[in-house]
């Protein structure tokens, strides 16, 4: 379509980064582009997973699922929550490790962040392997939540995701190599 086109037009692809062979997708420049950034958060809310009905919050993953996920929360009339990197929230908070290619990172959220059987639709930029993504579904069903869908602006072709997630109702904006 001519939004997906638009978009498309002012996302940079930067190679090496953060490391060769890594083809890296920045969308600040949609956000920074006023036409950029209404198209973009309009299309999030046509294209949701699910029904509007269907869930209670958005969430949204350090960093760049903030950057969409408050405004999405907002126009659809509901609440947000961060799903924040380690070590940046006041205790008590309740974290979910999990692995990458090399090593292993956490996600943290407030200890009473999700209400009991809050249903939850979770947002980021972009999905790559969906380690994040799965990682982020852990936490929020241990804190006694539900995972209701995931939007994304990007999704990454040829890699696999995980099972964890793909049983979630899913949706991507674009799709890229
Ligand atoms: P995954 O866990 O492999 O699915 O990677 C997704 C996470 O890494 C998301 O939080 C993305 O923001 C980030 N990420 C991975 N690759 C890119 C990229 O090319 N551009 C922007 N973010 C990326």
């Amino acid at each position: 379509t001519q939004d997906a086109q638009y978009l498309l037009s002012l996302i940079r692809t930067i190679p090496g980064f953060p490391k060769e062979g890594i083809n890296f997708r920045d969308f600040m420049p949609v956000l920074a582009d006023a036409k950029g950034l209404s198209i973009l958060i309009d299309a999030l809310a046509k294209a949701l997973p699910v029904s509007v009905d269907d869930f209670d919050a958005v969430a949204g993953l350090e960093s760049r699922g903030f950057l969409i996920g408050a405004p999405l929360a907002m126009r659809l009339n509901k609440g947000f929550i961060a799903i924040r990197k380690a070590g940046k929230l006041p205790p008590p908070t309740k974290s979910m490790s999990y692995s990458l290619e090399y090593g292993t990172a956490a996600i943290e959220v407030e200890d009473q962040a999700f209400k009991p059987g809050e249903r939850i639709l979770v947002v980021d930029d972009l999905i790559a392997t969906g380690g994040t993504a799965a990682a982020a579904e852990r936490l929020i069903q241990m804190n006694g939540a539900t995972v209701a869908g995931f939007s994304f602006v990007m999704e990454l072709t040829g890699i696999p995701t995980p099972a964890a997630i793909s049983a979630y109702k899913r949706s991507s904006l674009l799709t890229m190599p």
